[in-house]
């Protein structure tokens, strides 16, 4: 270790977005990317080249991005309050944040807290892996808490950890509304506990895709100061190359997310291609339902599996686990070793596997390949 770097990053190693790359190289020609959920479609070539006059037209290369994100969070504030259908208590621009992919909005949530010692964070695993990763870079404690085989949050563990927690106390709550990995969204229960929490606490609760589940707590914003939503343009609005993200939030709150992030953090092309992709949402969109269907066929013909557990998903992806853990503990990783040799890329998380809902074409490829899969482990 170099003398001069904080001695508890030692531990720590970076973020590999494929972790398996490494074991089983494709043979295939055609892969199939289903383990980031991202969509399968790319921005339809027509909106591309209106991006391209946009950037040849307007965007001078010079000169430093708008920093303050003026018309693009006028655009989400107008989206956010359409998509939630918000009357009373609609959401002002200066109630939006915009970070360089919602990644940047949770190292700022983190710095705004918990720095100095002055907070530990909570969460409930299995849950999106960047809270924790980016707390620890940032030297902040994680207290983590189960959930039922339902995966819903142990609340009894996660009440007791709030309450006993004093080195430092917990400042932040991040949930995700469906949670990543297990697809399920928020329960009335888990709500009112969220309801439930103390106003020294932050509640960070991320809506990543809420496009598909259309489940959102955004009309409850202006009853919470203590509340924040975090969105993004990498799922559902097809721009995850772009990596645009944002918060809504009091007032108060977003102001200090402004103090904390760096000036020129979202490129001008970043902030038209958002621009364009909410000036065309209706175009964009369009496909949600077509995902929701694949999603639902998926689902149906990964249940004739019986020794697959397939959990029912809000979102654009689906886990599964194994209905007899014991019995059956190398099957998974095989399944997902063998569908990588065949070309399908799925991600293998906390015991189970989560594969991203993909375009028709590939999900078939899944189930194909799934099928050669399973032959060759009867086979062992
Ligand atoms: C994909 C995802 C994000 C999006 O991150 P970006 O940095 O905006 O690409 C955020 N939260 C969760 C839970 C996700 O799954």
């Amino acid at each position: 270790m170099l003398p001069f770097i904080r001695s508890d990053l030692a531990q720590l190693t970076a973020y590999t977005p494929h972790p398996n790359s490494t074991d089983g190289k494709p043979i295939e020609s055609v892969i199939d990317r289903l383990d980031t959920n991202e969509s399968p479609f790319d921005l339809p070539s027509e909106l591309k080249q209106k991006l391209a006059l946009v950037y040849q037209e307007t965007i001078e290369t010079n000169r430093y991005p708008d920093g303050g994100h003026a018309t693009l969070k006028e655009a989400i504030a107008e989206y956010v309050n359409e998509s939630a259908n918000l009357t009373q208590g609609a959401i002002a621009p200066n109630q939006i944040s915009v970070g360089n992919g919602s990644d940047e909005l949770i190292r700022s949530l983190l710095i705004a807290t918990c720095l100095r010692g002055e907070g530990s964070i909570l969460v409930a695993n299995p849950t999106f892996s960047m809270y924790g990763i980016l707390a620890q870079t940032l030297g902040i404690p994680v207290v983590t808490v189960g959930r039922t085989s339902e995966f819903e949050i142990d609340s009894v563990a996660a009440q007791t950890a709030i309450e006993t927690t004093r080195t430092p106390p917990i400042r932040v709550v991040f949930v995700v509304h469906p949670n990543s990995p297990t697809g399920n969204a928020l329960t009335t229960a888990e709500i009112a506990w969220l309801r439930s929490l103390p106003q020294d606490i932050l509640v960070v609760i991320d809506e990543a895709y809420f496009e598909f589940s259309q489940t959102s707590v955004v009309g409850e914003l202006s009853q919470k100061p203590n509340w924040v939503v975090l969105r993004t343009f990498s799922k559902a609005f097809r721009l995850a190359a772009l990596r645009v993200g944002y918060a809504i939030a009091s007032p108060e709150i977003t102001t200090v997310l402004e103090k904390v992030r760096l000036p020129y953090n979202l490129p001008s092309f970043s902030q038209a291609a958002a621009i364009l992709a909410l000036q065309q949402r209706h175009l964009l969109l369009q496909l949600i339902a077509l995902i929701c269907e694949e999603r639902t066929k998926l689902t149906q013909a990964l249940t004739q599996y019986s020794v697959l557990k397939v959990n029912e998903s809000a979102a654009n992806f689906i886990y599964i686990q194994t209905s007899h853990q014991a019995q059956h503990s190398e099957l998974l990783p095989k399944l997902a070793q063998q569908l990588r040799c065949s070309g399908t890329i799925i991600r293998s998380l906390n015991g189970g596997l989560r594969i991203t809902v993909g375009s028709p074409a590939e999900n078939l490829r899944t189930l194909e390949r799934l099928q050669v899969a399973f032959v060759k482990w009867n086979e062992r």
